[in-house]
């Protein structure tokens, strides 16, 4: 189902019907093309509509939760439904999606509503968000992306891990990416373990240093055996 890449903009309407296999980069990309303005955060963010509505993706300020309006879906017993966005138990990268509640759902699609824009400005939204990501983010090394949730309050967890001194700590292949401290990058050769045992030495050291528990944003899976 996430091969399904169809999409249908309505202009005057400022809508876009997205299936849940199209990327999210290129989301941004037809929306863009569309002169319609609020998906450029889209750019940003590896995978697919489908997996952005489960996640609640978000960056750059903008999130699903945002701009979707509609999401429609596949039941266990076969039959398709089309839920509003209230319905889908969004909140900071949460949706039911995630939890017992849409065990058995299947994500076919998603409405998203945008805003004329001035076809240049959002290109040049787009062009800064490329920019920033390269000065950012270790783009090219493997990764799985930001590994803790940014805490309420004014540091992020980025913030908060290069404050406790974790910057640039390796343990085996694993290594806090010295670009962007809530990173850990696989350097080469890097266990699953090693990776683990880099997360928990992050938080431990920054409940240490500045009494925040972290919460872990990525998904273990597995067994961690050293
Ligand atoms: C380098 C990197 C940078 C990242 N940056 C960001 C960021 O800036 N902001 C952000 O929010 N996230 C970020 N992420 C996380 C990423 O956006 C999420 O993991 C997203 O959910 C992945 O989408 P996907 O299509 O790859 O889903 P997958 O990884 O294929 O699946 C993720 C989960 O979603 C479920 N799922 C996927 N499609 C469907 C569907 N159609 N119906 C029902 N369930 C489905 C899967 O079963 C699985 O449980 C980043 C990840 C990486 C690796």
């Amino acid at each position: 189902l996430n091969r399904s890449a169809g999409y249908d903009v309505d202009q005057a309407a400022g809508t876009i019907s997205f299936d849940s296999g199209v990327p999210m980069a290129k989301a941004s990309t037809i929306a863009a093309e569309a002169g319609l303005t609020g998906l450029e955060f889209a750019l940003a963010i590896p995978g697919n509509i489908g997996g952005a509505i489960w996640a609640n993706a978000g960056a750059h300020g903008g999130e699903m939760v945002a701009i979707t309006t509609s999401i429609t879906l596949l039941r266990a017993d076969g039959t398709e439904v089309e839920i509003p966005v209230a319905d889908a138990g969004f909140s900071y990268r949460e949706s039911r999606f995630k939890g017992p509640e849409g065990g058995g759902e299947v994500i076919l699609g998603a409405k998203v509503a945008l805003t004329p824009g001035e076809p240049d400005l959002i290109k040049s939204h787009l062009e800064e968000i490329r920019r920033w990501r390269r000065e950012h983010q270790p783009l090219g090394i493997p990764s799985a992306g930001s590994v803790f949730r940014n805490p309420p309050g004014e540091l992020s967890a980025g913030a908060l891990i290069e404050a406790a001194g974790m910057k640039g700590v390796r343990i085996g292949g694993a290594e806090v990416s010295e670009m962007h401290a809530n990173w850990i990058l696989n350097r080469g050769g890097a266990t699953a373990a090693e990776i683990r045992a880099l997360h928990d030495a992050c938080r431990d050291a920054v409940k240490a240093k500045s009494g925040i528990t972290l919460a872990t944003e990525i998904a273990f899976i597995g067994e961690f055996a050293a």
